[in-house]
């Protein structure tokens, strides 16, 4: 058995272990009696008289505690053979018993992904479920059991019961799923300058680009697998969940693209474009949040059906202008009044002076005579001061507008100096 878990959990006080006397083949999962946090099942376990744990516990906010460790069995399922040979998980019920004992969408995905981990780790090739207490052992025909077939209890609860098919599926696309994304996506760690640089080599000028960022920045913050916030509430899903529902096509091509939640850096809304951006993304192997991608598509988007847009604000000279000309015909959301047409120029204008590069041909020095004047992070009075230059000889190798970047801070670009208080020699 592998070490190397794919999920993180917490290791809680465990109580009874003893050594299996059966290989992993089986998977049961079962359902707290409550909402109980995995600290407070922990508790549960912990006092000897209940003479009862689990394997792994899940709570409802999708944390996972593990009680007993895999190479050891648990007391879980009233079954000395199952619990041999099971690796049993509790998981929190947040709606009691008039729902089936239902359990929250972040506890329902963490178990899908502990599934995963656990099937990867121990040799699992897939779950198979047919709801046949029958076939108990037959591991090569059903290899998940319940608690209720071995005593007379509700566990896993209905709820999780009937999901038993659903889970199985689930878990056996991720195994099977050849995950592709860009090797070096873990690489960009700085997105918007990734995404400016992509965007010039594509032919946006500094102004068309700094107008596309702007909005990018407003709409997303630049997450690639950023789900409208209002459907978060709406489906019960973070941006995590929702994300890897469409990468392991549980949430199919039809159902993402008119759901009608806005997804991605752009935050895509409209089905055809939600629709064509599937096609670019999955349907090509890739994730629906790779990055570059997402950009591959953007760019593709407005050299094909925005192609008029881009000749536009690569002519603008104005960057409000064309910051609000990407407002309201790219991205076009239902908001597009003053106050975010503002907001949006402001931050167009920081990307504008953060990368906008008039290069000089040949470092030239400048003499300093204030003691106090500010470096800076970027070029403009609006970036943080880092320290002073103290009086002296400094040697300014780009500028941009009357800024200039020290020679010293030349690798992270992020010692800025006004030059309007130097004098060149
Ligand atoms: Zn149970």
């Amino acid at each position: 058995m592998s070490n190397s878990s794919l999920v993180s959990y917490t290791k809680i006080s465990p109580n009874r272990t003893s050594p299996r006397k059966h290989t992993i083949d089986t998977i049961t999962i079962h359902c707290m009696a409550g909402n109980l946090s995995i600290e407070s099942c922990g508790n549960v376990f912990a006092n000897k008289d209940r003479k009862a744990s689990s394997n792994y516990g899940i709570d409802s906010n999708g944390r996972i505690g593990m009680y007993v460790e895999e190479k050891d069995r648990s007391w879980c399922s009233s079954n000395s053979d199952n619990d041999n040979r099971a690796i049993t998980i509790e998981v929190a019920n947040d709606g009691g018993a008039e729902t089936g004992w239902h359990v929250s969408a972040k506890a329902y995905e963490s178990l899908i992904r502990l599934l995963v981990d656990i099937c990867q780790r121990n040799g699992i090739k897939e779950l198979l479920w047919k709801g046949n207490k029958s076939l108990i052992g037959q591991t090569q025909l059903q290899n998940m059991t319940v608690h209720r077939w071995f005593a007379a209890k509700a566990c896993p609860g209905d709820y999780l019961y009937n999901k038993h098919g659903e889970i199985a599926k689930e878990v056996n696309n991720r195994l099977n799923k050849k995950q592709v994304n860009f090797q070096n996506e873990s690489n960009i760690t700085d997105k918007s300058k990734y995404i400016w640089d992509r965007l010039i080599a594509a032919g946006f000028t500094s102004i068309a680009a700094a107008a596309i960022l702007g909005n990018l920045y407003d709409e997303s913050h630049f997450k690639s697998n950023n789900l409208q916030n209002s459907f978060e509430k709406k489906f019960k899903m973070d941006d995590e969940v929702y994300t890897a529902m469409v990468n392991s096509k549980s949430y199919d091509e039809m159902t993402f693209a008119k759901d009608g939640a806005g997804y991605g850096i752009a935050q895509w809304t409209y089905w055809t474009r939600k629709q064509a951006l599937y096609e670019y993304t999955i349907k090509q192997g890739y994730s629906i949040d790779a990055l570059p991608r997402q950009v591959d598509f953007l760019i593709e988007e407005f050299k094909t059906k925005y192609k008029g847009l881009m000749d536009t604000i690569n002519a603008s000279k104005d960057i409000q202008i064309a910051s609000n000309l990407v407002l309201t015909q790219y991205e076009r959301p239902a908001d597009q009044g003053i106050a975010v047409q503002k907001r949006r120029g402001d931050y167009s204008q920081l990307y504008y002076d953060k990368y906008y590069i008039k290069e000089v041909a040949v470092p030239f020095t400048v003499k300093v005579n204030k003691s106090n004047l500010n470096i800076r992070t970027g070029p403009g009075a609006q970036y943080e001061s880092i320290g002073y230059t103290g009086i002296g000889k400094f040697t300014i190798v780009e500028i941009s507008n009357n800024w200039g970047l020290l020679k010293s801070y030349r690798v992270n670009r992020n010692g800025w100096i006004c030059l309007d208080y130097t004098e060149r020699v």
